[in-house]
């Protein structure tokens, strides 16, 4: 373990305080993110949820944990309305473009493979959909019914927030009272046959229309949306685990209804720390599709939107949601991205100029460890990337002044530095070099022909070509391989 690992403090949303970060198992960590329900293109608002906690992951992973995060796909039970009424957005939009549901779930869920991937988002460590885990939903509400949490109206099954109440803190999360939540109920799906006004649907009967249906002992339906996330985070992280994640939207019903499933189902508190993302904001109000503000990644990567004056490439908009700590509300303008490219090229260029610098025999003029220390400090501080990338800037004046011979840096200290900046630009932020990527065809073409050449000059025991095309590439920061059958090579 990295010992910048004992170190960690993480804002938990239950406690609404920091606390040192205490896996339950160490080193394994169990973090559980809700993903999109996939009925139509992500928006960057989603994505910046998904990056956030992208970093969170590599974060945890650098520190030496090993982390299983898991997270889900919504293909049902997600309807209009967070109150149990309305269609389920994937049936419905399986009706209006006539396809089968399980076709606009393939199409989505490929669509967000892909722009993750554009994002250099990892995958997680397991994916699992809510139509592959029915039985599982099914087990758990039989268990939330005989532990007296839940009764059967026609066929559907409701939670007894009311019940549950009575020994648990049924807003703990949100921070709020009982009271005040019933007060501002305002939407009462199913409203005839819940008890409370708070009382959420396990499981839907479904109606002659409903197309997405499954057996189950109470009626040919579907489970709620909340039920998914509590079902699957229990089968793969355990009753208890450690992170639970998602938007902040998400706290007042969704998070909220899933403590209480599982409490009510397991008889513990399911989750050690609580994180929630803010909003992406556009002028102000939060990026979402029904406020038809949002903006689809390729509209950002062309710039074909009314709002853009030009297309951002996906590491500029990853560096720009860096910029903010990802519990700040972040807010989407031109001038925002504009600053962002510039400071995603200077870090950029900053590290094809370390990798060129060469150390010196006198001491360095700059406190490197300090400057290490500064980063993990901020990391450390609940994961603060935009201080964090401060500090990096701090540091790149003094890379450059090296590369103009108006500072020293010693052997010990660039080495520190390389470490410093690789592990973090690359494997923390995850952000990557794309002049390299957009070029890889021709970059390997021109290495194919370098090595050989090199390759040919050993033939014919003409070793000082064959050192010279080494040496001049390491300059480059290129480093070449020699093996038996082949030579390989890699950017330092
Ligand atoms: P959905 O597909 O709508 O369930 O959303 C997927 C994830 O994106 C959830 O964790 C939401 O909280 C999050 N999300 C939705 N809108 C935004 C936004 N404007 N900014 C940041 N995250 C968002
Ligand atoms: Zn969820």
């Amino acid at each position: 373990m990295e010992k910048n690992s004992r170190q960690l403090k993480i804002k938990n949303t239950l406690s609404r305080k920091k606390e040192v970060f205490e896996p339950i198992n160490p080193p394994f960590v169990g973090m559980y993110v809700c993903g999109p329900t996939v009925y139509s293109d992500v928006h960057l608002g989603n994505c910046r949820t998904f990056i956030s906690f992208d970093v969170i992951f590599r974060y945890l992973k650098h520190l030496g944990y090993k982390v299983r995060y898991v997270r889900n796909i919504t293909d049902a039970g997600h309807l209009e309305s967070d109150a149990d009424s309305g269609e389920d957005k994937i049936a419905k939009k399986a009706k209006l473009e006539q396809l089968e549901p399980m076709e606009i779930v393939q199409r989505y869920t490929v669509d967000f493979h892909k722009v993750m991937d554009q994002f250099n988002v990892l995958p997680p460590s397991i994916e699992p959909t809510a139509t592959g885990h029915i039985i599982e939903q099914i087990e758990m509400i039989k268990k939330i019914i005989e532990n007296g949490y839940a009764y059967v109206v026609n066929g559907s099954v409701y939670f007894d927030v009311e019940k549950y109440a009575q020994e648990n803190d049924y807003g703990e999360l949100n921070g709020r009272k009982l009271e005040d939540l019933i007060a501002n109920t305002r939407e009462l799906g199913g409203q005839d046959e819940k008890r409370g006004p708070l009382d959420f649907a396990l499981w839907i009967k479904a109606k002659p229309e409903h197309i997405m249906r499954w057996p189950s002992p109470w009626s040919v339906g579907f489970p709620g949306w909340h039920l998914e996330c509590s079902a699957m985070s229990t089968k793969y992280l355990g009753e208890k685990f450690d992170i639970h994640g998602g938007g902040m939207d998400l706290i007042p019903t969704h998070h909220t209804n899933e403590i209480a499933q599982s409490r009510a189902c397991n008889h513990t508190e399911p989750v050690n720390y609580w994180i929630h993302t803010n909003m992406l904001t556009v002028n102000g109000q939060k990026m979402s599709k029904s406020l038809g503000n949002s903006f689809l990644p390729h509209e950002l990567f062309t710039g074909n939107h009314p709002l853009l004056d030009k297309g951002y490439s996906p590491m500029t908009v990853r560096f720009f949601m860096l910029q903010a700590h990802y519990s700040s509300t972040l807010d989407f303008s031109n001038d925002a991205l504009n600053s962002a490219e510039k400071g995603y090229h200077r870090l950029m260029s900053a590290i094809v100029t370390l990798n060129k610098l060469q150390p010196s025999s006198e001491t360095s003029n700059f406190n490197v460890q300090e400057l290490k220390d500064k980063v993990y400090e901020a990391l450390n501080d609940d994961f603060n990337t935009p201080i964090a990338i401060a500090q990096l800037f701090e540091g790149i004046r003094f890379i450059n002044s090296v590369a103009d011979k108006k500072a020293t840096v010693s052997e010990k200290d660039l080495d520190t530095l390389k470490t410093l900046y690789h592990s973090i630009v690359f494997d923390v932020f995850g952000l990557k070099e794309e002049i390299l990527e957009d070029n890889s065809e021709l970059i390997n073409g021109l290495m194919k022909i370098i090595i050989d050449i090199r390759l040919k000059a050993r033939k014919n025991k003409d070793w000082e070509t064959s050192d010279a095309i080494r040496d001049q590439l390491k300059e480059l920061g290129i480093i070449l391989k020699d093996s038996i059958d082949e030579t390989t090579w890699t950017i330092q």
